[in-house]
């Protein structure tokens, strides 16, 4: 233990300060003693920028979190001026939770800790005024952003099929990533989108202006236009955030790169930490070069590298170690564990997805009884890793039949039902009755009369008013535009809105609040009139909504919090086996991985080995990698030969990254109902080549395999795989898409330029292919 008395350590203290420190004792440091020398020196060398670049597992995080220890025990910075942030809602946790692991005395919680997006909205509330919005600015989600769109696109008398919303809002994305406001975006980017991309940039901006809302990218890129533009706001976040610490800064984008860097500029205390192996959001922008470049920007940066693993066996990191060295475009690290041993990786063929799901769920029962000689690992450290979220659902109703406690981490699939976006634009209504976005969505819902004409007439006025549907609607009623029935309907709809926002300013209790609006507006009641078997389910969620509320101080903070799409699973303390997706587990660790559905076109995804060029493909093995490296004692990696998507047989090659496993750490596991070894000796020639990838779907297609399959399954028709390619996008089954009409759906089958879609909302329908688009990432968004 090194002497807590250490000049260096107490720089600017005095006297009394020290003494009280070194009263305290070595207890004062203990959270230093857990470290080793190279994490220690990181912990220790506060002052200055560092950069901490190093593999998975290596204490990255922990040494984060001791380093805050020391900054607060040092008096260096107390809570307050600590700012904390990293990519994922499900990291920014992690975070909360290493820390009041850490053993120090925290005498305030850091508040400033989170992630880069909801730390924004936190400031922006603060400084709204300063781009033109006001304090209670609404966070639009994706399917408002694309309605904005949309109707900006019609208003510019473009053709809404031949150029998308969907495809707008990626364009824009894109530049608010990099931090370009409209009068940023030059040169060639201009020809996007029919040459009209960046004019519809600047409308949709004057758009949210006028609506009072952001969408995600700006509460990034209106903090740094702020920082940019008003010097003394910046100056005051400066002195304010002593001492800046970012995790998972591989995932950064220039956005956040620059918010960063303006923040740290004056004083320069800087430390990231990250890996560019575990890089995986190149898709929403993440630059890897950012850590390139922070040795540039903070000259004399301090750069430690960690290479001894702490969370896995030896077979575990070695296998993932060999998997990522197929990768080209890579720093290159390596990486140890002091423990040897243990079990191999289990690799695992089943004929088809139900029987992976019920393996996999025998498996995590047996191992939470303990088996074959090891430690039972209770449910919380068991994870069932897939890598779109549509795999989930074999999982969910395996283990809904068996009785095994599970959850889903990756809220926003709670949040994107319907009935919950209805209650929550009703919700937005109550705290800003100028939410004209909500105000669309739920004028007619409960059905009141007022249709496509009755909002006509109250579009035209709100705009001959120059103000919002609500002032629209009340001069519609005074001006006798609308009359009748519908007049008194809408009469109600706005005392309604008056009397909720009153409740709000009134701080009136809001999950009571929250309950008198679904009743008075009639939306409970008409689930409750609703006949269809989801009904019954649309009123649990609700019920579940206004539950959640009460983890709130108002209506605002939980309309924030799930804007942010936090992920809400409160039950933490019950024993459960997790269920999310690769994205979503980035920082996590578990005793046990399952690591299910490695197959061709589903793992790597189609999408990624349809794009030409490495570079989709690398990004997919870093996930592969971040997967593998999830788990501290045991990793089971499957595959199917078979899959059924909606009633539909479809074969399936082993995933390429089996191949590309090292042989000696893995270890081939006999499928149920297997006997003999067939499959075991065709996989046991190795690994490595394409031949060997072949011989193991073989295996599935031998006659010898059916016979041994005694479940009174239809023999799957072997159907290969087609890819449409429209606009130079190309789907596959499986793939998430979305149509003008019908919404969002799901391929099912393919021929020709026709594709049969089960949209979530509209049924299975056969369509062209040219009028769908990827849903593009929705799936993975990990907010
Ligand atoms: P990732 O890249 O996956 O985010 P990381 O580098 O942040 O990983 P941590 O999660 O901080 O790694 O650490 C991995 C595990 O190793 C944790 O359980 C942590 O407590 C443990 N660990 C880290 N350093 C040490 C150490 N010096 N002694 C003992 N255990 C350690
Ligand atoms: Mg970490």
């Amino acid at each position: 233990m090194s002497s807590i008395l250490d000049d260096d350590d107490f720089g600017g203290l005095s006297l009394s300060q020290r003494a009280m420190m070194a009263a305290r004792g070595p207890v004062g440091t203990r959270y230093l003693d857990e470290l080793n020398p190279a994490q220690r020196e990181a912990a220790e060398t506060l002052d200055g920028p560092l950069l901490m670049l190093a593999g998975a597992g290596t204490g990255k995080t922990k040494t984060l979190m001791a380093r805050i220890a020391h900054l607060i025990t040092t008096n260096r910075a107390n809570a307050r001026e600590i700012l904390a942030v990293t990519f994922t809602n499900k990291a920014a946790k992690e975070m909360k939770d290493r820390l009041e692991r850490t053993p120090f005395h925290l005498p305030d919680p850091v508040r400033w800790m989170g992630t880069f997006h909801s730390i924004c909205a936190k400031l922006l509330r603060n400084h709204a005024e300063l781009v033109g919005l006001r304090s209670n600015f609404t966070i639009l989600d994706t399917d408002d952003q694309i309605r904005l769109l949309k109707q900006l696109i019609i208003a510019a008398n473009m053709d809404e099929k031949r150029w998308p919303a969907r495809q707008l809002a990626g364009i824009i994305d894109s530049w608010k990533n990099r931090a370009w406001t409209p009068e940023h975006v030059r040169g060639a980017e201009t020809a996007h989108f029919n040459n009209r991309g960046s004019e519809l940039y600047a409308a949709y901006q004057e758009r949210l202006r006028t609506l009072n809302a952001v969408d995600f990218g700006d509460l990034l890129l209106h903090m740094v236009t702020i920082f940019q533009r008003h010097p003394d706001v910046l100056a005051d976040y400066q002195r304010r955030f002593k001492y800046i610490l970012v995790d998972e800064y591989q995932d950064t984008n220039t956005a956040q790169y620059l918010w960063l860097r303006l923040l740290a500029q004056a004083h320069r205390n800087i430390c990231c930490v990250g890996d560019d192996d575990q890089s995986i959001y190149g898709w929403r922008g993440a630059e890897v070069g950012n850590i390139l470049r922070f040795e540039k920007d903070f000259p004399g940066a301090v750069v430690v590298r960690l290479e001894q693993n702490y969370r896995s066996t030896e077979h575990i990191l070695a296998a993932a170690s060999g998997l990522i060295t197929a990768n080209r475009d890579r720093l290159g690290k390596t990486l140890w564990t002091a423990d040897k041993g243990g079990e191999k990786v289990r690799l695992i063929g089943h004929w088809d997805g139900d029987e992976e799901a019920r393996w996999i769920g025998e498996e995590v029962e047996s191992l939470s009884r303990g088996t074959r000689g090891l430690d039972p690992i209770p449910l919380n450290g068991q994870a069932i890793l897939v890598r779109a979220s549509h795999q989930m659902r074999a999982f969910e109703d395996r283990f809904l039949t068996i009785g095994l406690p599970y959850r889903v981490i990756g809220g926003p699939r709670f949040y994107e039902r319907q009935e919950i976006r209805d209650a929550m634009a009703y919700f937005r209504l109550a705290v800003s009755p100028d939410d004209d976005l909500a105000f669309e969505r739920v004028v007619n819902l409960p059905k009141r009369g007022l249709g496509d004409k009755a909002q006509a007439v109250i579009q035209t006025c709100a705009r001959a008013a120059e103000a919002g549907l609500v002032m629209g609607a009340k001069a519609a009623l005074q001006q006798g535009a609308i009359t009748g029935k519908a007049a008194g309907a809408l009469r109600a709809f706005l005392e309604g809105i008056g009397r909720w926002h009153a409740a709000v300013l009134d701080n009136s209790d809001h999950v009571r609040l929250a309950e008198t609006i679904l009743e008075e507006s009639g939306y409970t009641e008409m689930w409750l009139a609703d006949k269809t078997p989801e009904a019954p389910g649309r009123l649990e969620n609700l019920k579940e909504l206004v539950k959640a509320l009460e983890g709130f101080e108002n209506l605002q903070g939980f309309l924030e919090h799930v804007a942010l799409i936090m992920d809400n699973d409160k039950d933490q303390s019950e024993d459960k086996v997790s269920i999310m997706t690769l994205h979503a587990a980035k920082g996590l660790e578990f005793p046990a991985v399952f690591l299910p559905g490695w197959e061709d076109g589903l793992f790597p995804s189609q999408r990624a080995l349809d794009e030409s060029g490495q570079r989709a493909l690398e990004e997919e093995r870093r996930l592969a990698y971040v997967g593998i490296t999830r788990a501290e004692e045991i990793c089971t990696i499957s595959f199917a030969g078979n899959r059924r998507v909606y009633g539909q047989w479809q074969s399936q090659l082993p995933s390429r990254f089996i191949d590309e496993l090292p042989g000696r750490h893995v270890e081939i596991l006999t499928p149920p109902g297997l006997y003999g070894g067939g499959f075991g000796a065709a996989t046991a020639s190795g690994f490595g080549s394409l031949e060997s990838r072949a011989t193991k779907a073989d295996v599935y297609n031998s006659p010898g395999w059916k016979r041994m399959e005694t479940r009174a399954t239809e023999p799957p028709r072997p159907k290969a795989r087609t890819v449409t390619t429209v606009d130079s996008v190309a789907f596959g089954i499986g793939d998430r898409v979305f149509h003008q009409k019908f919404g969002y759906g799901e391929v099912i089958d393919l021929e020709g330029d026709t594709a049969l879609i089960e949209f979530e909302k509209a049924g299975s329908k056969h369509v062209k292919a040219g009028f769908l688009k990827p849903a593009v990432g929705l799936d993975d968004v990990p907010f």
